[in-house]
């Protein structure tokens, strides 16, 4: 099976980013198109960490920008649309997306920003496998094998 059109789903979190590289192993080995989605929430509680850290701004604007960074930086060889959208249900907002643009893989990260904000909008991840109508691959955060006991 290979996917034709896969949409990486990027919170900008250290492990969402850190998976583009896998995004690209297999966009590069079976020709696939890569569309970067990331769901904007303008009411957020707390903005994207990276972004926060590299912009004094947390709008639509910034996260297309920083979307296309990552694309840069990691994807640069590759056929990939951006897509940056304001909605308060991400997992909801990813599937909709998935499903009129022609998806057929949803890529996400195992985990996401943490804390209090997981605790108030629980696992986009976990929602994404769920209700999702196309394949999805949950790139599993490693553990660092020096910090177990
Ligand atoms: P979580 O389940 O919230 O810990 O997030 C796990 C993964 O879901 C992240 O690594 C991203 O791949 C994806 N994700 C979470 N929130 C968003 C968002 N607002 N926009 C796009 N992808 C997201």
């Amino acid at each position: 099976m290979s996917a034709k059109h896969i949409l990486a789903c990027v919170d900008f979190s250290a492990h969402s980013t850190r998976s583009l590289a896998e995004v690209g192993e297999y966009a590069r080995a079976n020709g696939s198109k890569v569309t970067l989605i990331h769901v904007s929430d303008p009411q957020a509680f707390i903005p994207p960490q990276a972004v926060l850290e590299t912009a004094s701004t947390n709008d639509e604007t910034t996260h297309r920008a920083a979307l296309a960074k990552l694309r840069d930086q990691n994807l640069g060889d590759i056929e990939v649309d951006i897509a940056v959208l304001v909605d308060h249900a991400p997992a909801k907002a990813i599937c909709d997306y998935a499903e009129e643009h022609g998806v057929d893989l949803i890529v996400v990260g195992s985990h996401g920003r943490g804390g209090v904000e997981r605790w108030l909008i629980g696992s986009v991840a976990e929602r994404v496998v769920r209700h999702a109508s196309s394949n999805v691959y949950v790139v599993r955060q490693r553990l660092q094998t020096a910090s177990l006991p």
